[in-house]
């Protein structure tokens, strides 16, 4: 069985591969709120937090963990979302990307019991691997919804980060060449961030100075949305 990150169409297998660039204008930050909603450990949070943040590094955005003023709110769930083997979903609506993440923590246990750490049953592995484990699991999946936002983009590349089906052994794997982005998914991230502002983005310099700001205008300007579209 393979887990989904996906359910619409990719549009972008067919199109030619383009040099890869990295962002410009620096590093960009991005506050995130991550509500674990009860269902995994602060330690296995911040693990998960950890590993979403470390797969965008090399792309110079930097995940920040914030409960103050997050751009983006990521919520654990126990719904089975578009389907039982969905892992996450992210919501858009015509305006683009909006400030939700939701992860479903049933189909990211599944994935653990099948990933199979070291050649056993997830599930039954000492605790500290299985919580190692259900944080890569949950990190792998958060960074793929950010992606969706980062990149203002609902459709699935054919390999990488971005890829709509995962199967339990890579999400599990503490290898991470499965989840780099594509220069596809780099192009589209530098055009992102080219584009208009989007909530909650700003340069790490900015970000660093701005830590008593008590509102985000691009928080107040996404208040309201429907939710009219998901995209696994
Ligand atoms: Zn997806």
């Amino acid at each position: 069985m393979e887990f989904s990150l996906a359910g619409l169409v990719c549009g972008c297998a067919a199109m030619a591969a383009v040099v890869a660039t990295a962002a410009p204008g620096g590093a960009t930050a991005l506050s995130v709120n991550l509500d674990v909603n009860g269902l995994v450990s602060s330690a296995v949070a911040h693990s998960a937090f950890r590993e979403a943040a470390r797969l965008w590094q090399p792309y110079r955005v930097e995940l920040r963990e914030s409960t103050d003023t997050p751009a983006l709110t990521v919520t654990l769930d126990l719904s089975d979302g578009n389907s039982p083997d969905a892992l996450g979903q992210s919501f858009f609506d015509e305006q683009g990307p909006m400030p939700f993440i939701a992860i479903h923590f049933n189909a990211v246990q599944r994935a653990v019991t099948q990933g199979r750490p070291f050649g056993i049953d997830g599930a039954l592995a000492p605790e500290p691997v299985r919580d190692r484990v259900v944080a890569r699991v949950l990190g792998r999946a958060i960074a793929h919804e950010v992606g969706h936002y980062l990149l203002r983009w609902e459709h699935h590349a054919a390999s990488g980060l971005m890829r709509a089906q995962h199967r339990p052994a890579e999400l599990a794997d503490p290898r991470d060449r499965a989840y780099a982005l594509t220069p596809l998914d780099v192009e589209r991230l530098a055009a992102s961030l080219r584009g208009p502002a989007l909530a909650g983005l700003q340069s790490a310099a900015a970000a660093n100075t701005a830590a008593a700001h008590q509102t985000d205008p691009g928080i107040e300007r996404l208040e309201g949305r429907r939710r009219v579209a998901a995209a696994q």
